[in-house]
């Protein structure tokens, strides 16, 4: 259900934007839509924590091997590679094959990404159709997602439409699995309009997901008796999968009933807790960079904690903290953030080197605004990093930089010695009137 390049939001999961965990200010699988216009809308915690976002298709293996039933079918990268799985699935028996977009956001079927065809001319006709094509869903902003790879499946014949799903509520600080009998459909609607047509079991960490609560879900979807025992499993089986893997969302929209009474999900997403992908190599190989922000993934290469944001005014800071309080003083100078940037509190010079080359990057980007407070990272440390990068890199645009801390006289020497063009804010709020200033004389 998410993320988005190059987008006035950052894609944020649904329930948490239903005002599901409302009140939290942490990360949680479900966050709020961050408006990036509106950076004082997000907490540093809301990337302290990042998520890996995979594929549904990648998903669905996830969860197949522990045991949950999910429709036969294969990725496809290419138009050949799409036909021959279809004809495969049709010599199998299929009566109909699903041909869907696999993008890092949600909304697919309503943006026509999610197609059923009945024969392998249309199978073919709708790969063609939706490879390549710029999907736009209520998830990908105005600019859409371009889509570089297909899920081939086999169809179910579909009797109900239910919705599952396990994050983390952060109010209680402990694991929810929820159940809606109004599958299919957008979850956070249902959430802000019937927030009673969602059940939820609060799970104790300590005893696990009781079979007892997955029944009382069961029940409450309004299954069949004959359904029952095989739903207690599959909840489970979600359970575990979301347990074992680390996982920091599951969601199983629409979690399907067939006409012949069995159990599939139909689409799946989960994301992961970056800091605990470090024991699951296989699950950090799923990644997709190719539907990442390409200044986020290189920023990623060097360790730095990088969100590109829409404005005209560059960041770089040491600290989350800092990092909020110095987009929040940009807009109250009457400026625009470009970025939210975090070099960390040890930042090499290479490192600073790597930071201008991302934030130069951003063709928006009409002023820099450097803003340290040197504790580890010293500021002698940091103005030679910031001296050599301007110089190496020709920067045109003008810096303003406030600097407090370790090594503060030294820094200010090297900085005045290099002949560089840099203005000096005596405290912060100058240093942010000075750089919105700049960037509008540069025509932001
Ligand atoms: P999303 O829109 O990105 O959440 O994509 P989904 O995988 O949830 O698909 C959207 C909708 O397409 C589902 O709610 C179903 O109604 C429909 N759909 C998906 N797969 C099948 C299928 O195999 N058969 C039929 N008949 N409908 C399907
Ligand atoms: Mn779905």
């Amino acid at each position: 259900m998410e993320e988005t390049r190059r987008p006035a939001t950052l894609r944020l999961p649904l329930l948490w934007r239903a005002g599901y965990n409302s009140g939290t200010a942490g990360t949680a699988p479900y966050r709020p839509a961050i408006d990036r216009s509106r950076p004082e809308s997000f907490t540093p915690a809301d990337r302290a924590v990042p998520t890996l976002k995979i594929h549904e298709y990648q998903a669905k293996e996830v969860l197949a091997k522990y045991g949950v039933a999910v429709p036969r079918g294969e990725v496809a990268n290419t138009l050949e590679e799409a036909g021959v799985v279809a004809r495969k699935l049709f010599a199998e028996g299929a009566t109909g094959v699903v041909v869907k977009a696999q993008i890092h956001a949600g909304g697919r079927g309503k943006g026509g990404g999610v197609k059923v065809a009945r024969t392998r001319e249309e199978a073919d006709r709708f790969a063609k159709d939706i490879l390549g094509m710029t999907l736009v869903t209520h998830q990908t902003g105005p600019q859409g997602q371009k889509v570089q790879r297909l899920l081939i499946e086999e169809t179910a014949a579909i009797d109900r439409e239910l919705y599952l799903g396990i994050v983390l509520d952060r109010t209680t600080g402990r694991l929810v699995f929820m159940a809606s009998q109004a599958g299919g459909m957008e979850i956070e609607v249902v959430a802000a309009k019937t927030p009673e047509a969602i059940f939820k079991e609060i799970i104790d960490p300590v005893v696990g997901f009781g079979a007892w609560q997955a029944r009382k879900l069961a029940f409450a979807l309004g299954l069949k008796p004959t359904q029952i025992n095989a739903a207690v499993v599959f909840l489970q089986s979600l359970y575990k999968a979301y347990i074992e893997s680390d996982a920091s969302l599951l969601e199983i929209n629409p979690f399907i009933t067939t006409k012949d009474d069995k159990l599939f999900a139909l689409d799946a997403k989960m994301t992961f807790d970056d800091n605990a992908l470090f024991r699951h190599p296989s699950i950090k190989a799923l990644r997709d960079t190719a539907e990442e922000d390409p200044l986020e993934v290189e920023a990623s290469n060097y360790a730095l904690n990088y969100i590109k944001l829409d404005g005209s005014i560059a960041c770089m800071v040491n600290g989350a903290g800092l990092a909020m309080a110095t987009m929040d003083i940009i807009q109250y100078a009457g400026g625009s953030p470009a970025n939210f940037l975090d070099v960390g509190g040890g930042a090499s010079q290479e490192q600073i080197e790597h930071a201008f080359e991302i934030l130069l990057s951003d063709a928006n980007v009409k002023a820099i605004f450097i803003n340290i407070f040197g504790g580890i990272l010293r500021v002698d440390r940091l103005a030679t990093g910031v001296v050599a990068a301007a110089l190496n890199l020709k920067v045109k645009v003008p810096i303003i930089l406030r600097l407090e801390g370790t090594n503060v006289e030294e820094g200010r020497r090297i900085l005045k010695e290099s002949g560089l063009n840099f203005q000096v804010g005596a405290t912060m709020k100058e240093a942010a009137e000075l750089v919105v200033a700049a960037a509008a004389g540069a025509g932001a």
